[in-house]
């Protein structure tokens, strides 16, 4: 697992669809000679795959974070274009009550790994992108996480048993 969460911290540059089939997908340590601009996402196809726009700022992405975030009650700004994934991310636990912080970064941490997991069925095993199988593996993930221990994420997640007031 510390491999697969090493991958998906490395930037998605200088990157093009044939290189992408020859490194199977994963992301290259440095430029190589030959590289241009990076593919288009996957998932919308209408700007190239980085990081940010992966993760965040994509059109498939920002509808996930949006459900997610409105599920829990939680008002959370997720920005149409983003250089950066980490300083959002930041900036939004900075801005939440303390009480919520451990939690929400533990569902930040878990929306970002699935949406990187179904990223790469995209790309490995040719799987449709699909918010209802993004939403639920998230869901059966964030479960699972709350049995393994995670109790701040346990009580940020029943919030959505808490009408919005
Ligand atoms: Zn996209």
């Amino acid at each position: 697992m510390g491999q697969r969460v090493a991958v998906l911290l490395l930037p998605v540059k200088k990157q093009f669809p044939s290189q992408r089939k020859k490194s199977k997908g994963l992301i290259p340590l440095s430029a190589s000679p030959e590289a241009q601009d990076p593919p288009a996402c996957l998932f919308c196809d209408q700007a190239q795959e980085t990081a940010p726009h992966l993760l965040l700022s994509c059109v498939f992405t920002r509808q996930i974070w949006t459900l997610v975030f409105s599920h829990l009650n939680l008002v959370v700004d997720v920005p149409v274009n983003s250089s950066s994934f980490s300083a959002w991310w930041g900036k939004v636990i900075r801005a939440a009550p303390n009480q919520w912080r451990k939690g929400l970064n533990s569902l930040i941490i878990l929306v970002a790994w699935e949406i990187w997991k179904h990223r790469n069925s995209c790309v490995f095993e040719g799987v449709l992108p699909n918010s209802q199988v993004l939403l639920q593996a998230i869901t059966n993930e964030s479960t699972l996480w709350c049995l393994a221990g995670a109790s701040k994420l346990k009580e940020l997640l029943a919030r959505s048993l808490v009408a919005p007031s």
